[in-house]
């Protein structure tokens, strides 16, 4: 059988994005992809931050089944049996393309049929066993009996690449680069969703928790706000899951978040229409390893671009524009029909330009500051306990407000040098 130019090993955003830059430039490109349709093995939050993105893709998105225009940020501290909370809103948010929420499912399947329609191949139930190879070169990929040679293969195959692993790319990774997610997707009416989250129609809200939903492990809790659904879900720390004591059953932090008083009004009524569960990359920039081999690349969580900021998470604008900027290495190696690991590692030069690599870089520091236990546990069990005081109203005298706030203040440990340092360590992240 005759070598194509290009085979993708997966049909997410980094997989898609990649075919559709090649596409463009009639490169010979097939897709495959494991599950029964794009976007039926994918998941996120999940939220796409379209700027980063928005040039580069270009056409690729115009149209695309988004749900709602993410207009207002919501960050809460969850103590055991009480909270608090910070809303931001902004007229930016507003404005500007800044941000979306995605269902991957309707996302992912509308960009592959747009690229069917384009004559791109793009098949379905097809779970790529291993790679072909050809003078110490990638030279396609085997499904089953199956062969089909090509000129490089780009692994997309998200976060645990096996691809990347048999290219000898990527060694089995620690637990604790990872996380785990649950989620669910809970249907809601429109007129229900723009009344909870006070938001007009077709925006939307991002909201993140931080503390109890995860019984005090590394992790957090996020609920999106989709057209007529929205998405709540749990992510843990692998590592934190399995040093656990008493063990915790993941899958019952979900639960245990939907019936905290904060989510009960919001989500009542609403009725589960999805249920998913997938690995997170938690490593950031210390994660990414080689991008590229003789006849093969890298690209969106297979490369391990992913970035947990904390207060937000990123991953789909990083595997778009690595999926574009592989395609994009190919184009040029194409032109010298060279795809040996020495041309193709312009790819890692391109990444590095772009804000993929700066990014990742930026937030090097992040995941060994997270690995502090206090902001899972103290941070969020301190202040909402603060502000109770402060509101708390009886038939003793009430101290004075400053007093009572500084007596609380030193009595939570607050102002010990551990906390100082911790506050003081924040300009390195
Ligand atoms: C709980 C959770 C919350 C998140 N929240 C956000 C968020 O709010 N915002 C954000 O930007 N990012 C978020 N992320 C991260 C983001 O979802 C990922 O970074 C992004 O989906 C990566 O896209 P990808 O195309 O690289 O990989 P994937 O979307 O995982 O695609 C990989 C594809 O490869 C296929 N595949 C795998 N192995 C094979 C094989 N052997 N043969 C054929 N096909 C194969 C899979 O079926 C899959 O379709 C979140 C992730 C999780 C899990």
């Amino acid at each position: 059988m005759d070598k194509i130019d290009v085979v993708i090993v997966g049909a997410g955003l980094a997989g898609l994005s990649c075919a559709h830059v090649l596409a463009r430039h009639g490169v010979q490109v097939v897709v495959v992809e494991r599950g029964d349709f794009p976007g039926s093995k994918n998941m996120t939050g999940g939220r796409l931050y379209l700027l980063p993105v928005k040039n580069m893709a270009s056409d690729m998105l115009d149209g695309a089944p988004f749900e709602r225009k993410v207009v207002r940020e919501r960050w809460t501290l969850l103590g055991s049996g009480r909270s608090v909370s910070l809303d931001h809103t902004a007229e930016r948010f507003r404005e500007e393309d800044h941000s979306y929420t995605v269902l991957r499912a309707r996302l992912d399947r509308w960009l592959s049929e747009r690229l069917m329609a384009r004559g791109v191949f793009v098949i379905p139930k097809y779970r790529v066993d291993d790679l072909l190879w050809e003078g110490g070169a990638v030279a396609g990929i085997k499904a089953g009996p199956e062969e089909i040679p090509a000129h490089v293969v780009v692994a997309c195959d998200g976060v645990l690449s096996f691809m990347a692993q048999k290219a000898g790319l990527r060694p089995a990774m620690a637990p604790k680069s990872f996380a785990v997610g649950m989620k669910e997707v809970r249907e809601l009416s429109e007129e229900k969703i723009n009344d909870r989250f006070n938001v007009e129609a077709g925006e939307g809200a991002a909201h993140l928790f931080v503390g109890d939903v995860t019984k005090s492990m590394f992790g957090g809790g996020f609920l999106y706000t989709n057209r007529d659904t929205v998405s709540i879900g749990v992510v843990a720390g692998v590592n934190a899951l399995m040093q656990k004591s008493p063990a915790v059953d993941a899958p019952m932090l979900l639960e245990m978040f939907k019936e905290r008083y904060e989510m009960t009004r919001i989500l009542e009524g609403s009725k589960i229409v999805e249920y998913s569960a997938h690995v997170i990359p938690e490593a950031g920039y210390h994660g990414v390893g080689k991008l590229c081999g003789n006849g093969i690349l890298l690209a969106g969580d297979a490369a391990g671009f992913a970035l947990n900021m904390g207060v937000t998470v990123r991953g789909m604008e990083f595997a778009i524009a690595s999926g574009m900027i592989a395609a994009e290495t190919i184009i040029q190696a194409r032109e010298s029909g060279d795809f040996s690991e020495s041309t193709l590692s312009d790819y890692a030069r391109r990444l590095k330009e772009n804000f993929v690599m700066k990014d990742l870089e930026a937030a090097k520091n992040m995941p060994g500051y997270l690995e502090n236990e206090s902001f899972f546990s103290y941070y969020p069990e301190t202040f909402p306990g603060l502000l109770e005081k402060i509101m708390w109203f009886d038939e003793n005298p009430k101290g004075p407000l400053g007093k009572t706030l500084w007596d609380g203040l030193k009595s939570s440990g607050m102002l010990s040098m551990k906390r100082l340092l911790e506050l003081y360590r924040i300009r390195k992240i």
